[in-house]
């Protein structure tokens, strides 16, 4: 499996998630035009894509979503509520995910779903399993819900919400209803909980995660050297094995492979 994130933050999130049955997009939050450069840059070309693959309905996470699926005759997979956002032209390039549950993408290729508590109906956090490989992918949640860190143990590579650094947020200069949102339980993860659910899920089944990516930064409200911190400390013992990586929102990453952990101890 490899995983390219093209694009994260709160002007536009976009990752691409390749398995040898086909490559995903998950989330198309840039315009379609944007997103089709970005995987020129990367080598992709977008009518070859097995699909699109939305986590929920905001606008940074779907911006591109009808004009490159119409573009390019994709299907688009998300859930009954994700898809009424999208506009009546998209109803026949629908695959409904549920909310909570597995659906077969490919022969070999499950993607796993769990509703995530936000401010957007059945938002859902995904892992994709394929030839024995997990990738799990998180975003846009006020807390961690139960179950989270059960469904996310033994992924290989984790994508996870860093938004804010909670004293930058509060001390900063958004507008009071705007913080109560970010800071809500319907709103985004802080470096503090993110951190947590990484423990968690680490303690769980160590020696399998290899890939972390940080994603959904606030522009004004963290710092990169904030939450890389968080995350290395959540990790422990476990950081030595594991590479992290900022998911950028404005340059593509570089390509990465994910590996079953068979080479504990390695790197
Ligand atoms: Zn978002
Ligand atoms: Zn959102």
């Amino acid at each position: 499996m490899q995983i390219t994130t093209l694009a994260s933050g709160s002007q536009g999130n976009a990752t691409l998630v390749a398995t040898d049955e086909g490559t995903f997009l998950v989330d198309a939050g840039l315009g379609a035009d944007e997103l089709e450069l970005r995987l020129a840059v990367v080598g992709v070309v977008p009518k070859r894509l097995a699909g699109i693959v939305l986590t929920h309905r905001h606008k940074d996470h779907v911006r591109g979503t009808r004009d490159l699926a119409l573009r390019h005759k994709l299907p688009i997979w998300c859930t009954k509520r994700t898809a009424k956002g999208l506009g009546t032209e998209c109803r026949k390039r629908l695959r409904l995910l549920p909310a909570q549950g597995h659906v077969p993408l490919a022969l070999r290729t499950t993607l796993r779903t769990m509703r995530l508590p936000h401010d957007a109906p059945d938002t859902i956090a995904l892992v994709f399993e394929s030839n024995g490989v997990r990738y799990g992918h998180v975003t846009d949640l006020g807390h961690v819900p139960d179950g989270l860190a059960a469904l996310l143990a033994g992924c290989h590579g984790l994508w996870l919400e860093f938004n804010h650094d909670r004293a930058l947020l509060l001390d900063g200069g958004d507008p009071p209803h705007l913080k109560r949102r970010i800071a809500g339980r319907e709103g985004h993860l802080d470096n503090d909980a993110a951190a947590a659910l990484l423990a968690d899920v680490v303690a769980r089944r160590p020696a399998s995660l290899r890939h972390l990516w940080i994603g959904h930064l606030s522009a004004r409200n963290n710092r990169e050297d904030l939450a890389l911190a968080a995350a290395r400390v959540a990790l422990g013992d476990e950081a030595a094995h594991v590479q992290l990586w900022i998911a950028s929102q404005d340059v593509p990453g570089e390509p990465t492979s994910l590996r079953a952990a068979t080479d504990v101890g390695t790197h």
